[in-house]
C-alpha cells in the first residue's frame, strides 16, 4: 500500500529484523512492564525491525542545486555486512535492496538519520571481490555534519554502534553535510535531536493534517510513546524526554501520522494522549 499526502507517495520499507537486549531497549523500565508489551527471548533480547521510508512526488521535484529527485530514501537499515558472531548475537536478518519493491536505480536521495550500525549498515556492501561499496553509488547522501563529525570520533560508550565499514565509505559518496534544521528537499524538513546521539535528523514530509513524521531513534518504537520510556542507549534520557514531548504534542496537534522504524508490529500511526494526558496510538496506519 501506498500513502499519499499532498504530492507526496509514501512506502514504508522492512528491510529486516533483528533483536536487541530488552533492558537496554527500556533503559530504567522494569521488565515487568515492558515485558507486557514485548516479549524477550530466553537471552533476554526483544524483537525489532529495520523499517525505512521510501518517498515520490507527483510531477516534477526539483533541488535546490536543479537536480531532477527521483525518490528518496531515509535511512538503510543493518545491512549485509555482519560476521557470523553479530549475526547470531543480534539475530540479524535482511531482506536485500532487490527485494524492498522499489525501483533501486531512481533512489537519486538518500537520507541517513543518524550513523548508527542499524540504520546505516545497509548504506555500504560487499562486492563479489570482497570490497567495499556504497549501495547506492548514484545517491546524494544527506547526513547532519556534526553527526558525521562525531560519527567519525564517538565517545567510548557508544563506539560500539559506529562501524567505521559503514562510515569510512560514505567519503566517496557524494555526501552533503547538512549544518542544522533545514529543509533538504522541498516537501523533507530535517528536524534535529541530541538525546539519543549527536544532531540526530528526524523528518517530517508534507505539511498539515496527515504529513508523515519520521522520529527514528527519537522514539524508536510505539512501545516507547510514554515519555519516561527511553532507550537505555541514549546519551542524555532527560535531553531525550524533552524531546519527546516536543514531537509528541506537535504529532497530536497536527495530526502527523509517525512511522517506528524498530518497531517489530507496528508499522505507522496517528496518536492521541489517552485519558491520563499519555502518549498513546489512536490508529494504526499501514503502508
Ligand atoms: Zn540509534
Amino acid at each position: 500500500m501506498v500513502y499519499q499526502v499532498g504530492e507526496f507517495k509514501l512506502k514504508t520499507i522492512l528491510a529486516g529484523t533483528f533483536r536487541l537486549d530488552g533492558g537496554a531497549m527500556f533503559g530504567s523500565v522494569p521488565r515487568i512492564l515492558w515485558e507486557r508489551k514485548l516479549a524477550a527471548d530466553d537471552q533476554n533480547r526483544i524483537p525489532l525491525a529495520t523499517r525505512l521510508l521510501w518517498i515520490e512526488k507527483d510531477g516534477n521535484w526539483t533541488s535546490a542545486d536543479g537536480r531532477d529527485v527521483q525518490g528518496v530514501l531515509i535511512d538503510a537499515g543493518n545491512g549485509e555486512k555482519f560476521d557470523d558472531r553479530s549475526k547470531e548475537m543480534f539475530e540479524i536478518q535482511v531482506s536485500p535492496p532487490k527485494e524492498w519493491g522499489v525501483p533501486l536505480d531512481r533512489v537519486s536521495d538518500l537520507i541517513i538519520t543518524h550513523l548508527h550500525f542499524d540504520h546505516g549498515g545497509g548504506l555500504t556492501q560487499r562486492n563479489d571481490s570482497g570490497e567495499l561499496e556504497l549501495t547506492f553509488p548514484q545517491a546524494v547522501h544527506y547526513v547532519q555534519k556534526d553527526h558525521w563529525d562525531y560519527a567519525n570520533q564517538p565517545w567510548p560508550r557508544e563506539q560500539a554502534s559506529f562501524i567505521s565499514e559503514n562510515i569510512k565509505p560514505l567519503q566517496n559518496a557524494t555526501l552533503v553535510q547538512l549544518e542544522g534544521e533545514t529543509e533538504i528537499l522541498p516537501g523533507i524538513q530535517a528536524e534535529l535531536a541530541f538525546g539519543h546521539t549527536e544532531s540526530l535528523q528526524w523528518l517530517l514530509v508534507g505539511q498539515g493534517v496527515g504529513a508523515v513524521a519520521f522520529p527514528s531513534d527519537l522514539i524508536p518504537t510505539s512501545k516507547h510513546l510514554h515519555l519516561p520510556w527511553i532507550m537505555g542507549y541514549d546519551r542524555c534520557a532527560q535531553t531525550t524526554y524533552s524531546e519527546k514531548e516536543a514531537f509528541l504534542n506537535r504529532a497530536v496537534d497536527e495530526a502527523w501520522v509517525v512511522v517506528f522504524e524498530h518497531d517489530p508490529e507496528i508499522p505507522a500511526a496517528t496518536l492521541q494522549r489517552d485519558t491520563r494526558g499519555r502518549f498513546d496510538i489512536k490508529e494504526v496506519v499501514d503502508f
